[in-house]
């Protein structure tokens, strides 16, 4: 199964703490950037992500 990130901009801060939650680098994140990126391919679906941002601007299927 491929799991995929997505990001809803209109709720996302760009607080980066999902980026700094993901163990597997699937969330790329810099402070010249509004928002994170997701790279395709390493999601695991732990939903670590999803757990820890504050304004549930994360969703992950
Ligand atoms: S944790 Fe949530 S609000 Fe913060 S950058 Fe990630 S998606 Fe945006
Ligand atoms: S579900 Fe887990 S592996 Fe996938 S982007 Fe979120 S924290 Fe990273």
């Amino acid at each position: 199964m491929t799991w995929a990130w997505r990001l809803l901009e209109e709720d996302c801060t760009g607080c980066g703490i999902c980026a700094d939650v993901c163990l597997y680098g699937a969330i790329e994140h810099s402070s010249e950037q509004p928002y994170p990126l997701g790279i395709e391919g390493p999601c695991t679906g732990c939903m670590a992500c999803v757990e820890e941002c504050p304004f549930d601007a994360v969703v992950v299927t």
